[in-house]
């Protein structure tokens, strides 16, 4: 299994082609149970302790390559970023198929396969399988990548390991993710044939999971884009909008000049983390829109007038589903929650001024003034 000899601990960190070795097949030769059948593929950012002496099931953390990482997956070191950015380019590669690519495992009655990502402990391969499944007959099975970095070398692997699962076989064609070598510039599922090869170095096979291989292709190449289109049908739209959590600011809170306002919201969404544009509106009026936010949302701002403050939170996820939630505050001047200043309605000189990195709420609303106040 090592091809690259032993390479260190901090495998992840490395950025070179990767190699994935040949594995063994399933045993057997088979037409999938049921084809257009759509799939999950979680992929497993968080680690697992792994059993053995149940097969691969997924959905139990069963691996026959348990042994292999002494029964222990670290969980990826990288970043929500870098999580949400090689989840990204993962369902970018599948946006022509029925699998659902999540990073949060699905309920044990749901069929998903898993790749692990993360720290496999010194390895000499990119990724592995534990076989070849011709036809996808073992729905639920489990994987391996190294925790690369970078999303195209990342997705990459995880995709080769799970489509090995899926039945599978190495190609020589670079730019397919078939390919044993992961120096492709953007390796995707090519639709095309490629002749299938046995190891890393390229050495030509007739190929095992030839009953279907040969639906597409003559015997001996494989189209792992048809392939794939035949065994999990055409994409499932994302039609579910994200659900927002607003922690801060409280509803109905009330906030002191000159003091920011933290805005901290948690997007609920079974296909985060994803990408979310973020919208802020001040009743009708928009007051802030950004894009690349995810998961979890926080910000503060600087509010540079009193008054009141009914804000509509938005997150459109990367379907263009959107979900809101509203929250209101009230915002005073400096000293009026003071019973000692109350009377003299001061208003912090720096009241008006924004802070680097703050959104400002430029916006009025129902602006009340000392007078009015002291009027009523
Ligand atoms: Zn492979």
């Amino acid at each position: 299994v090592s091809l690259l000899g032993s390479i260190s601990a901090a495998a992840w960190l490395w950025s070179g082609p990767a190699e994935t070795p040949p594995i063994p097949w399933a045993g057997h030769d088979a037409l999938p149970r049921e084809a257009g059948r759509p799939t999950t593929l979680f992929v497993n950012f968080d680690g697992a302790v792994l059993r053995s002496g149940c097969g691969n099931d997924a959905r139990w953390d069963c691996s026959t390559l348990a042994d292999t990482f002494d029964g222990y997956v670290g969980p990826f070191g990288g970043d929500t970023t870098q999580r949400a950015a090689i989840l990204d380019a993962v369902r970018q590669d599948l946006s022509a198929f029925g699998v659902t690519a999540v990073a949060h495992r699905p309920p044990a009655d749901v069929e998903y396969t898993m790749v692990l990502y993360g720290d496999l402990g010194p390895q000499g391969f990119a990724g592995v399988a534990p076989y070849i499944d011709c036809g996808d007959v073992w729905r639920n099975d489990t994987s391996f990548s190294q925790g690369f970095r970078t999303p195209n070398q990342g997705s990459t692997v995880i995709l080769q390991e799970a489509a090995h699962t899926w039945g599978l076989e190495h190609v020589n064609e670079p730019e397919d993710i078939l390919h044993p070598v992961t120096e492709g510039v953007n390796p995707r599922f090519r639709d095309s044939c490629e002749k299938i090869v046995s190891n890393t170095s390229l050495d030509e096979s007739s190929g095992v999971c030839n009953t279907i291989h040969t639906l597409f292709c003559p015997a001996g190449e494989q189209n792992s884009f048809q392939e794939l289109a035949y065994l999990f049908g055409p994409p499932i739209p994302d039609t579910s909008p994200p659900a927002l959590e607003i922690e801060s600011p409280a509803d109905g809170s009330i906030h002191e000049a000159p003091a920011l306002v933290d805005l901290r919201v948690t997007v609920h969404d079974d296909l985060d983390p994803q990408f979310y544009e973020l919208v802020v509106l001040l009743g009708d009026q928009e007051i802030f829109r950004g894009s690349d936010f995810y998961d979890d949302i926080e910000r503060a701002f600087r509010v540079v007038e009193p008054g009141e403050y009914p804000l509509t939170i938005q997150a459109i996820d990367e379907a263009g589903n959107v979900g809101e939630a509203d929250v209101a505050f009230t915002y005073v001047p400096q000293g009026a929650l003071d019973p000692e200043l109350a009377g003299g309605c001061r208003v912090a000189p720096d009241a008006a001024r924004g802070a680097p990195g703050a959104w400002i709420l430029l916006a009025r609303w129902r602006r009340r003034t000392c007078r009015d106040r002291r009027s009523r």
